[in-house]
């Protein structure tokens, strides 16, 4: 392992909204630089100008802000190694590849795409599908390493378009220790020949990424584990250049919930439940849904996301940012692809939603009402509701009979509880309020209580009537709270209406 200041960077492409996969990549660098006291660097990877999406920058530097896992270097935050956008740092990368091309590392080649699609198809024809520019074929090919130097100059001369390849060398074994997977060794001769600057006056994402790492310090190379296959490559970049290779640790996939491949931008929508983190907005106009607006509080989405492939050991699952930092570990990242479970994600939520203090809620509550209400009795409302809910805003459709009268009531429990001497019972019961002095939730159930012991019956024969009229509802909060909630001449008042509506509904059957 690297004894070097721990430094990791985040370097997504922008080449659309981030994943949460991506986010997950992110939430990970971040956790291993604070642990270590590092920093946590944002680099923007945009060589590949066709793949170029505009807003897709801002998004993820958003989507970070939401997540509350901000970088202490990037674009619009600075640090002494920027430009962190690597199409602001273009002019560099050409001498790195020529070096390469001096020390024998690498070579021009001048093939067409037209010729390279002749090749493919006619190795195709000839049964061998898969066809690569590497250490065997490139000495049928038209580049430096075949071509007289006076041909190559004179090529170079004209304009012709060229792009530099590495040169892989024959049948060697690459090895290095992943930080999660232990010991890669992969054989050269698996690897073909990639391009690592290309005709554009653009390196490839593989140079560009090398030489910033380098110039950036990286420590630690905490990525997806769809870039394994170019680790060996970077290995050999790192080794072609004379400089010490960072750590690499890659990341188990993010799989669908049947754990049936990788989870895809479409999976979400399809199977209802969000893949990015915010919203966001293709140019044709369609909208993929992010875990922002759903209403997702940002410390559920990452404890949910901090779990998508690693655990901490024990029986925890509740953790602040500040105790994931704590906990987090390489090692504890498992190998194996993490199954996204859209349940468990509502779960955390719900744990959250609870420990959220009331007085915070009830300022979301009224931003989300058109009427005005006072902060307090939102602030009861959340307390009185939050336990049911999942989002901020089911506390308003869970609760809505805290904020006005029924207007129609449950007809299961009318059906199953309406019956007897229902009518009578809570015309009594509305009278024993009404008498009351004292409306609190206490009062309200020692009178209750008294109230059905007097009349040899049970709670569940009464209780259920009782939340029927005043809330419409079959379940809910507790009706002494509730009924304190409402204060008395709002609980006699909802009563004698519900009684009515009863009359009605059983004179209509
Ligand atoms: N630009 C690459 C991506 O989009 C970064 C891979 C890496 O971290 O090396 O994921």
């Amino acid at each position: 392992m690297s004894e070097r200041p721990v430094r990791v960077r985040f370097a997504p492409s922008p080449t659309g909204p981030l994943h949460i996969g991506g986010v997950r990549t992110a939430l990970y660098n971040y956790l291993f630089a604070k642990k270590h006291g590092g920093t946590f660097i944002i680099r923007i990877e945009d060589t590949d100008q066709t793949r170029f999406v505009p807003g897709a920058q801002d998004y993820i530097m958003d989507a970070l802000a939401w997540c509350g896992i901000m970088p202490t270097e990037g674009p619009g935050i600075g640090g002494d190694c920027g430009p962190y956008v690597q199409s602001e740092r273009k002019s560099m990368y050409r001498a790195y590849a020529d070096q390469l091309v001096e020390n024998d590392h690498a070579y021009i080649a001048f093939d067409t795409s037209e010729e390279l699609t002749t090749m493919r198809d006619q190795a195709k024809q000839m049964g061998m599908p898969n066809w690569q520019y590497n250490n065997t074929t490139r000495s049928s090919m038209k580049n430096s390493l075949t071509l007289p130097s006076d041909e190559v100059q004179r090529r170079i001369e004209a304009n012709e378009p060229y792009v530099i390849r590495m040169k892989m060398p024959r049948n060697k074994d690459i090895r290095f220790e992943d930080a999660i997977r232990s010991w890669v060794v992969v054989n050269t001769n698996n690897i073909d020949d990639k391009v690592l600057f290309k005709s554009d006056g653009m390196p490839t994402y593989h140079l560009a990424n090398i030489v910033d790492d380098y110039k950036m310090n990286i420590s630690h190379v905490i990525r997806g584990e769809e870039w394994l296959p170019s680790a060996p490559l970077h290995i050999m970049l790192y080794d072609a250049f004379g400089w010490e290779a960072p750590t690499f640790a890659h990341l188990p996939l993010l799989l669908k919930p049947d754990g049936n491949g990788k989870l895809s931008k479409r999976d979400g929508d399809r199977l209802g439940f969000p893949v990015f983190p915010t919203n966001w907005t293709t140019a044709e106009g369609e909208l993929y849904s992010g875990y922002r607006e759903k209403g997702y509080l940002p410390e559920a989405f990452i404890n949910m996301l901090a779990f998508l492939g690693w655990n901490p050991g024990t029986t925890q699952e509740i953790f602040s940012l500040e105790e994931l930092v704590e906990a987090f570990s390489l090692p504890r990242v498992s190998k194996s692809g993490a199954k996204f479970d859209p349940d468990k994600t509502k779960w955390f939520q719900q744990q959250y939603l609870r420990s959220t203090p009331n007085e915070e809620i009830a300022v979301q509550l009224s931003q989300l009402l058109t009427d005005n209400h006072d902060l307090a009795s939102l602030a009861t409302i959340a307390g009185l509701i939050k336990e049911r809910a999942t989002f901020v805003e089911d506390i308003l459709t869970e609760g809505s009979f805290l904020l006005a009268q029924p207007s129609d009531y449950d007809e299961k429990t009318v059906r199953k509880k309406w019956k007897g001497n229902a009518a009578v019972l809570m015309s009594e019961w509305k009278t024993t309020l009404s008498t009351l002095t004292s409306f609190d939730a206490a009062n309200v159930e020692t009178e209750f209580k008294s109230f059905i012991t007097e009349r040899e019956l049970g709670i569940g024969a009464v209780l259920p009537l009782f939340r029927l009229l005043v809330t419409g509802k079959g379940m809910g909060p507790s009706m002494f709270e509730v009924s304190e909630f409402l204060g008395k001449d709002e609980c006699v008042d909802r009563i004698e209406k519900g009684l009515e509506a009863m009359d009605k509904l059983v004179s209509s059957n």
